[in-house]
């Protein structure tokens, strides 16, 4: 029997792409290494887009949900009670409830080792006995699709380290900053990652993120004492705290876009790199991008993928803060700063757009974010060309 679609991982890009699939009428079968529910290491925050790209309420989630509209955010020593909105929900749930209802066949336990192509450019795949027309791969950051048809990623992935585990309510409602599944975030003082508090009634999550994963360690130690000095860890769950894990993953990209497709595979979600270039949110990217997929091979032209992701407009959004973000670090050199500003109004802005943007929010006026941006590139090359001149 020959698969219209084999897709390597069942997180929320797999079971997304194989619900697009399987509801287009397609043959689609899911293979994981892992049973399901499993744990994946998350914070399990999600923002509005979300929904939409789930085609799914959040009244008809059937997890844990918990919905916030106050974001706790530390920064430069201050903190701030900071109106935006979004949710939290436990991966282990969530991934498990999308997968469940994605209608693909699920080969769980099987760990896909090497995928393998007959000769043609639209040669049938075979992965593990199984054969397709075509091949998805999300099968997150060390994806074995991704290992033989990601060209090489321009930067290295970011840091993060995390722990979800159970403790008693009464003690978390006690020492937590705000309302139940309120954040804390706790901005780094050189704005190189984030660190976070997040109660979800009988458990909490905790954990840090750093653009280089080397930095996440001591990163972690800091965030961790800050928390426990703070009071916002009950002292009888601190020691829990020891259990951390590390994971790292690649930020958004345009180039990373470039190799999404090749032929009749794709790559989507973690496999290709698409998490948010500022708070590396990756769920949304992992879904949106699954749908993509999807929608590309049921269109017959799975080479339409690409283009499909850059005119998304999450997507296109993603374009230009990774704009911002590259404009923003040629203006400002080789900085080694390692102090928030000393100005107040400034903390103030950091710590109230990095709220904003924790809620999925969209940039408003595109274009004139756009002709920003050109001008702050032009200004940025020019100075780059005066201190080489000099
Ligand atoms: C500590 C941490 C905290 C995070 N917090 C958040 C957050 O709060 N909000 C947010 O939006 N994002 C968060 N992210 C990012 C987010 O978890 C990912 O971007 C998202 O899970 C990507 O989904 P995916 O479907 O691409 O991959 P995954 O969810 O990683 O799923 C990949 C699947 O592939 C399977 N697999 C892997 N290798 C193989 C193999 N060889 N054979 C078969 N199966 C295989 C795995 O078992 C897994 O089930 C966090 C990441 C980390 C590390």
């Amino acid at each position: 029997m020959i698969y219209d679609a084999i897709i390597v991982g069942g997180g929320p890009a797999g079971s997304t792409c194989a619900r697009v699939l399987a509801r287009g009428g397609a043959r689609v079968a899911i293979l994981d290494r892992a049973q399901f529910p499993r744990v994946k290491l998350c914070g399990g925050w999600i923002s509005a887009p979300i929904w939409d790209a789930l085609e799914l309420a959040p009244r008809d989630y059937p997890g844990g949900l918990w919905e916030w509209r106050t974001c706790h955010v530390s920064y430069g020593g201050e903190e701030r009670a900071i109106p935006s909105h979004g949710w939290f929900i436990r991966r282990f749930e969530l991934d498990d409830f999308l997968l469940r209802r994605s209608g693909a066949e699920l080969h769980l336990g099987t760990a896909v080792q090497e995928v393998a192509r007959e000769p043609g450019d639209d040669g049938h795949w075979t992965v593990a006995g199984l054969r397709a027309r075509h091949l998805v791969g999300a099968g997150g950051t060390h994806c074995p699709v991704a290992r033989v048809l990601a060209p090489k990623r321009p930067s290295g992935p970011v840091g993060v380290q995390e722990h979800e585990f159970a403790a008693d309510p009464a003690a978390i409602a006690a020492t937590r900053a705000g309302r139940d599944g309120e954040p804390e975030l706790l901005l780094h003082e050189d704005l190189r990652g984030y660190s976070w508090n997040v109660p979800k009634t009988d458990w909490l999550n905790v954990g840090s993120g750093t653009v280089e994963p080397h930095e996440v360690r001591a990163a972690w130690q800091r965030a961790r004492q800050y928390f426990t000095e703070a009071g916002h860890v009950p002292p009888e769950a601190a020691a829990a705290l020891d259990a951390v894990k590390g994971h790292a993953y690649y930020l958004f990209d345009p180039a990373h876009v470039d190799g999404a497709v090749r032929g009749n595979a794709l790559l989507c979600g973690d496999s290709l790199g698409l998490a948010q270039p500022l708070t590396a949110e990756g769920i949304l990217p992992a879904v949106l991008s699954g749908r993509l997929a999807g929608e590309a091979i049921l269109a017959g032209a799975p080479e339409s993928y690409p283009g499909r992701l850059r005119a998304h407009p999450v997507m296109a959004d993603y374009a230009r803060v990774f704009r911002a973000r590259e404009a923003a670090a040629l203006l400002r050199g080789p900085s080694t700063s390692t102090v928030a500003p000393r100005s107040r109004l400034a903390r103030r802005a950091v710590a109230r757009g990095f709220a904003w943007m924790f809620s999925g929010a969209r940039l408003p006026a595109p274009r004139l974010v756009d002709a920003g941006l050109a001008l702050a590139e032009w200004w940025a090359a020019r100075q780059r060309v005066r201190v080489s001149a000099s």
